[in-house]
């Protein structure tokens, strides 16, 4: 079984039910809803159709795992305008970039969408289009409102494409008014998590949760990096965060690409180090929504991913509007199971500093198990938090996490190496136990005789305690 996990993006290449229930099938653990496309009602009945399938797959006699729903919104970024046609742009020619429309200006206008445009160019020296698709040099700024810059190549710009200032303070909201729409839209849809987009300091996180707590939400908060901010106050919005994203697309425009490498292994070593999942995203199969296989470049960029222990890796346009999605999860899911065993054969023994009793219990649990050659895990866990210790250490063999909230388990999802497991937890802890156990082996997942690892609470005369047993399975 797969231990990191994979989030693909829902598109227009994978609306219908029977194109996403493919796509679980071949390995998608998190469906990601892009609000900087599609409508709102598009975005409701895609997660109409998980709710049919996560129903569906919960009743499955065999293993299905549950589909974590991640809507994904704007956040403070700044967009090209609507076009009825692309402007056709040449490499050398001087263009103008401006708030408002500039219908009497003779070379192209860029019409942006943000009114401090023109500040928070100050200071930047080039302008970025679709994550470095296009880049501009900037020549002058001008007191009529606009900028003028030279294209350092030919291309095209359509609708609403990503507009990147390298290195500049951006002067918006870090919440946008669009933001809380759709914010209050994840929560009435009881999504799984929300993707918090632009995120440069924890109180950006803070002002969301606080949000979501007086709309009594569950939802999971994912924090985006990929501001130059964002990298520099990252232990502080991991810490106020649910987990992280490193959205390595506009991070690549925000600060030098050359450092990115290094950042996410930063980031992804932070994580880890704090118990928070983890998602690489952007172009990890970038070559595949045009083409059936991947470059080798690719292969391995997923396979340093797995390496250095991120919970996840995620696909963009390659599943929601590449030619070629369920080759793409495949193709992922190949890379990453193979890099995996590799690892465990190599018995890359995982490093996690020790500083509190909740750390020691959750490596000695993992050694027990390795010593033990146990077949799982398996760990009851109401609020998850038991479960993420034990998968810091990345254990090489499955971790059972029983819990009886949906969002938990639909939360676990996107860690490394949980299996979560859905079902009512009895007050008394050896009833859960032999409940836990038994829905394991009914799905499959555990078979009579197999040695396990059981992290739970258990009643000594009147009191809980917790424990690590060695147990075998009737
Ligand atoms: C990114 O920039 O890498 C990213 C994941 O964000 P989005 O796709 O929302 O632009």
């Amino acid at each position: 079984m797969r231990r990191t996990k994979i989030v693909c993006t829902l598109g227009p290449a994978t609306k219908t039910k029977e194109q996403i229930a493919d796509l679980a099938d071949a390995g998608m653990d998190i469906a990601r809803l892009n609000m900087a496309h599609g409508t709102l009602e598009e975005h409701r009945a895609t997660i109409r159709i998980l709710n049919e399938l996560n129903a569906e797959r919960a009743k499955s006699t065999t293993y299905k795992h549950c589909i974590g729903i991640l809507v994904d919104i704007r956040g403070a970024e700044v967009r090209t305008e609507d076009v009825k046609q692309p402007l056709i742009i040449h490499k050398g020619e001087e263009v103008v970039f401006s708030f408002l429309p500039r219908p009497d200006e003779k070379r192209q206008v860029i019409q942006v969408n943000h009114k401090g445009f023109v500040n928070d160019v100050k200071g930047v020296e080039r302008i970025l289009l679709d994550n470095g698709e296009l880049t501009f040099d900037l020549l002058s700024i001008e007191t009529n409102g606009t900028v003028v810059a030279r294209a350092r190549e030919d291309g095209t710009i359509g609708s609403r494409r990503h507009v990147n200032l390298p290195g500049a303070d951006l002067d918006l909201p870090s919440i946008t008014e669009q933001d809380w729409e759709d914010i209050a839209f994840a929560a009435q849809e009881r999504v799984d998590f929300l993707g918090l987009s632009f995120i440069r300091k924890a109180s950006e996180v803070d002002e969301a949760r606080t949000f979501l707590a007086n709309k009594k939400s569950a939802v999971h908060l994912i924090a985006k990096i990929e501001t130059r901010q964002g990298v520099e106050n990252i232990e502080e919005i991991i810490a106020a965060s649910d987990g992280i994203m490193v959205a390595r697309g506009d991070l690549g425009a925000e600060v030098p690409f050359e450092s990115v490498p290094v950042i996410q292994d930063d980031i992804v070593m932070h994580c880890r180090a704090a118990g928070k999942p983890v998602i690489v995203a952007t172009q990890m199969l970038e070559s595949m929504i045009q083409l059936p296989m991947p470059t080798r470049a690719e292969v391995t960029d997923m396979a340093h991913a797995v390496m250095t222990g991120t919970d996840s890796t995620m696909l963009s346009g390659e599943t929601a509007n590449g030619r070629h999605p369920l080759a793409a999860v495949d193709a992922m899911d190949r890379v990453l199971s193979s890099t995996e065993s590799h690892l465990a054969e190599s018995k890359r023994m995982e490093n996690q500093s020790i500083t509190t009793e909740r750390d020691a219990r959750a490596e000695a649990a993992v050694s027990l198990a390795v010593s033990t050659s146990a077949k799982a895990i398996l760990v009851i866990t109401r609020t998850g938090r038991t479960a993420l210790d034990i998968a810091r250490f990345r254990p090489s063999l499955p971790v059972i996490a029983c819990t009886d909230t949906p969002s938990v388990q639909h939360f676990l999802q996107l860690s490394y190496g949980l299996v979560p497991l859905q079902l009512p937890l009895d007050d008394d802890p050896e009833q859960t136990v032999d409940a836990s156990m038994a829905k394991a082996k009914s799905l499959g997942l555990l078979s009579s005789g197999d040695g396990i690892i059981l992290v739970s609470d258990a009643r000594v005369r009147s009191r809980t305690v917790n424990t690590i047993q060695v147990r075998r399975i009737d």
